[in-house]
Parts: structure tokens; sequence; C-alpha cells
């Protein structure tokens, strides 16, 4: 992926980005452990969510991990409190069969999540995304085009390209996949396009996306039965391929 604007200079990278891992389980916190500083992360550990929300607090870090089954408190609570008044960006690590909370942190304001077991390629990769967005100045409007494999978008023409070819949208598909673009790599809910594409009075139209989808895979994916650009995260909803 490559998103070119003159104005901004390159996005952070992760180097020394400052990571809370908040999480009980001791596999876990060794396995990240291992990883992270390797990666040039500052990893501080909190076990419990009332200290996750205090380090948050005093430690101003720069990325999240945050495990949603916490000894003290629902990790979606820490979720809300933290989105109180931390824009910081939150990863949670979910296990198998917590799909339903795993969306509603989604939908508090988490930037993405994994689920446990994880590799750590997976978990780096997730963790590049969250930092890059979070680089990002606020209003990020002037970006000129996107890029991702064979897809192009001029953002100031308005015009979508697959392989060099121009290929027509509707008003609603381009607002899908411009507003995919604007989250490209992370999760989002079909709750979250719903409301961003079709507004807040039609959350709970999960056709609508399923429909679009449909539509914009016919024209910008070379097999749409095997979608390589947009993708379906199982149960949750939908990820622009970014890298
Ligand atoms: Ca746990």
């Amino acid at each position: 992926m490559s998103i070119s604007n003159p104005q901004t200079p390159a996005a952070i990278g992760p180097h020394n980005a400052t990571v809370l891992l908040i999480e009980d389980e001791p596999e876990i916190r060794r396995f990240l452990r291992a990883i992270l500083p390797q990666q040039s992360y500052r990893l501080h550990e909190a076990t419990t969510g009332q200290d996750g929300l205090a380090q948050a607090a005093a430690r101003n870090p720069d990325l999240i991990l945050l495990d949603l089954g916490l000894p003290d408190m629902d990790g979606l609570d820490v979720a809300r409190r933290l989105r109180e008044w931390a824009t910081i960006p939150i990863i949670v690590l979910t296990a198998r069969g917590e799909e339903q909370s795993k969306i509603q942190a989604l939908d508090l304001g988490a930037d993405d999540y994994v689920t446990k077991p994880f590799s750590a390629g997976e978990l780096l990769a997730r963790m590049r995304v969250a930092l890059r967005h979070a680089a990002k100045p606020p209003g990020e409007e002037g970006e000129a085009s996107f890029t991702t494999g064979s897809l192009r978008v001029d953002l100031l023409r308005r015009q979508v390209f697959v392989k060099e070819k121009e290929v027509h949208l509707t008003l609603i598909e381009y607002k899908l996949l411009t507003t995919l673009i604007r989250h490209a790599g992370k999760v989002l809910t079909h709750r979250q396009l719903l409301k961003e594409v079709w507004g807040p009075l039609h959350v709970d139209e999960a056709h609508y996306v399923r429909v679009y989808m449909r539509q914009l895979r016919n024209k910008l994916e070379a097999n749409p039965a095997r979608p390589q650009l947009l993708l379906t995260e199982l149960g949750v909803g939908y990820r622009l391929r970014a890298e």
C-alpha cells in the first residue's frame, strides 16, 4: 500500500514506540516479551484492568494491547474507559468464542484485534497498521492517491483504476471503498461501515454492506469469489488489504 501526500512527512515507524500490554496470561506476556523488544518496541505490562488504566494514564503509550478476559474487570470496560480520554490505538487480544465481545470492542473504538493463538507476524503487522494510522495528522483530506495490489484510486479526481483501466463505481460503492481506504489494513465492523456509509439510522441493515461489497468485488477483484483486496473477517466485518 502507499498513500502519497507531498505535504506530510513520512509516517513515524514502529521504532521505539511504547507499548502497554494489559494481559493476565503469563504465556502471552512471555511471548510478547520475547518478540516486541527485539523489534525495538518498549514494552510495559499490566496484569489487571485497574493497573492497565493507571499505567495508560501515567505512561501515555503509543499503542495498547488489551486482553478482554481480565481478572478484575471486563476488558470491554477498560476499552470504554480508555476511549473517554485517549485516542491511543488499541488492539484487543481475544480468545476463540469471544466473537461478540470482539465486535463490541471494535464498535467501542478499539482499532483492531488478533485471536489467540496468534503469530508474531500477524500481531506485528496489525501493530504497524495501527501505529501508521495514529501517526497521521488529523483531517487527512489532502491525500492524493491510494494504491494496493492492482487497485489505484485517485482521491482528488474520484477515479478508480484496476490495472490502470478505469472502473466506474456508483456513489455508494465509491463511498464504501473510500471508507475502507481511510481505514486501510484495519478491520471495520458491519456497524461501523453502515454508520460511515449510510448513516447512523441504518446501523442494523447488515445486508446493505453485503450487497454493495459483492458489487465492489465484482468490479475490483480479478476473481470476486476469492477476493485479494476486499477481505472478509468472518462474523466481524471487512478489511481492505494494505500490505
Ligand atoms: Ca485473560
